[in-house]
């Protein structure tokens, strides 16, 4: 069974002039239990919405929702087996760190004993012990958050549900969160839905996750898919750098297709399914899986380019380096020894190698 199914489900709002506006169109998505589900997208394309009409705070327009098969339409937020985690932590600042996290144990009027002893578990859980007297405002950010994550994990949710919840943190803290938070996951084995604009939080954390646009879901998949294997310009462009080029097929050869960029550059690309000649299409390239080198007499097996730019930025240079008069592309190349570290300057002739493996066709 699946943790949670949004089956057609849209949301939309009636803005102040009486328009319509869709916030959410049409999503069906399936997350299995214990998954470590990311919603990833720019602002405004509707994943809090999606995380909301999940928690219960809005209702969908249309379609449906259900959790471990259950139908939640005629349930309201508390009778639901989900539990929300906000950016902004919502603690009460007048409770200490074990009365907030106690607080909605208390409400379910449970016996003291037990409530100490859950309390207690949640707060090692996210490595608080010790600081159960302190009230929010003595607590760094990254605490506070820990409470916020301690007081939704005490409930025992079969879902997650988590806003943005690192987003206040700077990053180094944001980055060793993002780790400790899989960990956790991975400890409690409850199904986490988490929304980011983060491509790189997203697919450190996630075991799958949707690309949203405009209401609509892209593609979900695993992060080496989404990244290695985006589905259309959009995703390849959100999920971090990349080189998108334009040009038309004018040959097939088994499994390779040649696609003439700017009608100048013909570049092989791997692919299986047929394709027409003539077919206008997008060809992916991440900036790291192309190789950099001084160009060397005879050799012709990549393609002359010259250096417009070349930026240290430690673990890697990054070149601008035009292709053709057209199209200037990025490239990452890593410093992997300092002795070996070489710079092309800008005005440089080079010699540009990709593996048509390591480009993807979009049509
Ligand atoms: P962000 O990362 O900025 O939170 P998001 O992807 O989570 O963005 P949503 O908050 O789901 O996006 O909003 C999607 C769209 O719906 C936005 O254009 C937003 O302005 C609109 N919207 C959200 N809630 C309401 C509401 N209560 N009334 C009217 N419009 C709303």
């Amino acid at each position: 069974m699946q943790a949670v199914e949004l089956v057609e489900v849209s949301k939309s709002f009636t803005s102040s002039r009486h328009k319509e506006f869709l916030a959410v169109d049409r999503l069906n998505l399936q997350i299995a239990q214990g998954e470590f589900f990311s919603l990833l997208g720019p602002s405004g394309c509707g994943k809090t919405t999606t995380l909301r009409m999940l928690a219960g705070f809005e209702l969908p327009t249309s379609g449906d929702i259900y959790i471990y098969g259950e139908p939640m339409e005629q349930l309201p937020p508390f009778h639901r087996p989900v539990n929300t985690v906000f950016q902004n932590y919502a603690l009460f600042p007048h409770l200490t760190v074990a009365q907030n996290v106690a607080f909605g144990l208390e409400m379910e009027k449970l016996p003291r004993a037990q409530i100490r002893s859950r309390v207690a578990e949640a707060l090692e859980m996210v490595k608080l012990n010790g600081l159960e007297k302190r009230y929010p405002r003595q607590l760094s950010g990254g605490q506070q958050q820990r409470v916020a994550l301690a007081r939704a994990l005490v409930k025992q949710p079969k879902v997650l549900l988590l806003d943005e919840p690192l987003g206040a943190l700077d990053l180094k803290l944001r980055k060793e969160m993002q780790i400790e938070l899989k960990h956790l996951q991975q400890q409690v084995g409850i199904t986490f839905i988490y929304v980011t604009h983060d491509q790189e939080e997203a697919l450190t954390m996630s075991d799958r996750m949707a690309v949203m646009s405009e209401g609509k879901i892209l593609q979900v998949g695993e992060p080496i898919e989404i990244y290695e294997e985006p589905n259309s310009r959009f995703v390849a462009d959100f999920i971090g750098e990349t080189n998108l080029l334009t040009g038309k097929i004018i040959e097939q050869q088994g499994e390779q297709a040649i696609v003439l960029v700017d009608e100048t550059l013909p570049i092989k690309v791997s692919y299986r399914d047929r394709l027409s000649v003539g077919q206008i299409v997008t060809i992916v390239i991440r900036p790291e899986k192309i190789a950099i080198s001084s160009p060397q007499e005879g050799d012709r097996s990549g393609w002359l380019a010259k250096v417009e730019e070349a930026v240290y930025i430690g673990t890697d240079t990054r070149y601008l380096v035009r292709l053709t008069e057209q199209t200037v592309i990025t490239i990452r190349q890593q410093n992997l020894h300092r002795s070996r570290i070489h710079f092309y300057q800008p005005g440089e002739n080079v010699q540009i190698n990709i593996s048509p493996d390591n480009m993807r066709l979009i049509l």
